[in-house]
């Protein structure tokens, strides 16, 4: 079960301690797309979103990485001028795979962050990469993320029942 605990727990991407994840020595910051920097049928960028990534730029190489297709992420990281990884088929490592060939980078220099444990943080952690769990942004998910949320609930439950996760615990 420890393979869908993240690394750290937060309500949103503005809530992270990007500081500590720079002093641990992360370097590339992996971002999920839907219900993690935007809702689903959000289209433009919030300024707020923008500034917080702008900064970001300044410690991290930012990168999306999404399971949606290439018109929907590349319209959105286009906005947050950041490179993008679409149809990433997570839980798979291909995205990162792809990052890591591109990037020449380690794997204790990524971290991923999502709002989703059967995609992002199952991957992140199968691939041996910092996680980092956001609460999802909205309440409505892409069709396809159904089947997804519904077996999250179920480790969810088991996760709390072995005191190694609670929903709203959130940790550092
Ligand atoms: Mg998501």
């Amino acid at each position: 079960m420890h393979i869908y605990v993240p690394n750290m727990y937060k309500q949103d991407i503005f809530k992270i301690n990007y500081k500590k994840l720079k002093q641990k020595g992360i370097k590339y910051l992996i971002f999920d797309l839907d219900n993690t920097i935007a809702l689903i049928d959000e289209r433009k960028t919030p300024k707020k979103t923008k500034t917080l990534f702008d900064q970001l730029k300044k410690d991290f190489t930012v990168l999306i990485i999404s399971n949606n297709t290439k018109k929907r992420v590349q319209e959105y990281s286009d906005q947050l001028e950041v490179d993008f990884i679409s149809m990433a088929m997570k839980p798979f490592p291909k995205g990162f795979i792809q990052i890591k060939r591109k990037y020449k980078c380690e794997k204790k220099e990524m971290c991923m962050i999502g709002d989703q444990l059967m995609t992002d943080i199952l991957s992140g952690n199968a691939y041996h990469i910092f996680t980092i769990l956001v609460d999802p942004l909205g309440k409505k998910d892409l069709k396809i993320t159904a089947i997804n949320r519904w077996m999250e609930r179920k480790v969810l439950v088991r996760l709390k029942k072995k005191n190694l996760f609670e929903k709203g615990s959130y940790y550092d």
